[in-house]
């Protein structure tokens, strides 16, 4: 990406600033909104969240969200006991159909370095803090897996739409290096 980037720009084909913000938009708003969906289906219909811990890829392709590096999807639930994250510590594998283009700090040696080593303080860094008691695995993507963190509902809760849900789930609450917003 970074490389064509580059090409594209010394050749004056594109505006480096207009790429940062289709890029800024891929990365935050598009992508990150189907997974979103996903989530919200499976925190309210808990015969599609089955479905999905069970075969994600399917579960996942049930709601039109599939193609190119989602092939072999796998969701990991978080609860109260167990927090889970993702990365990819040989490169920057990430669920495309799911949350569209990975964030830098993802791609980042820092963060794929750490995070195994340090997962805490890694969240840390994020501004989250999790009670010692919550055990966290981190989970490595690889050309064949790519993994979803299914974030725990946020409290009081009960009376939002499921459109209204999907609002709450932020791109880090699916990589596991933040929590779902609260209401
Ligand atoms: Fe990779």
């Amino acid at each position: 990406m970074r490389a064509l980037e580059t090409v594209l720009t010394q050749k004056g084909y594109v505006d480096p600033a207009a790429l940062d913000v289709l890029i800024e938009t891929y990365q935050t708003k598009i992508g990150p909104r189907n997974g979103a969906r996903v989530v919200a289906r499976a925190w309210c219909d808990a015969e599609f969240r089955r479905r999905l811990l069970d075969d994600a890829t399917a579960a996942i392709a049930s709601l039109g969200f599939q193609g190119r590096q989602g092939e072999h999807m796998v969701a990991v639930e978080n609860t109260a006991e167990l927090h889970n994250m993702v990365v990819c510590t040989l490169c920057s594998c990430y669920p495309w159909p799911v949350l569209g283009l990975p964030p830098t700090w993802y791609k980042s040696a820092p963060y794929r370095a750490r995070v195994v080593k340090d997962p805490r303080g890694v969240l840390k860094d994020f501004g989250v803090t999790l009670p010692e008691a919550v055990r966290i695995r981190v989970w490595d993507s690889t050309a064949e897996v790519r993994y979803l963190v299914l974030p725990q509902r946020p409290a009081a809760t009960e009376h939002l739409t499921e459109t209204e849900l999907a609002d709450l789930v932020t791109r880090d609450s699916m990589i596991g290096t933040g929590l779902a917003r609260a209401p």
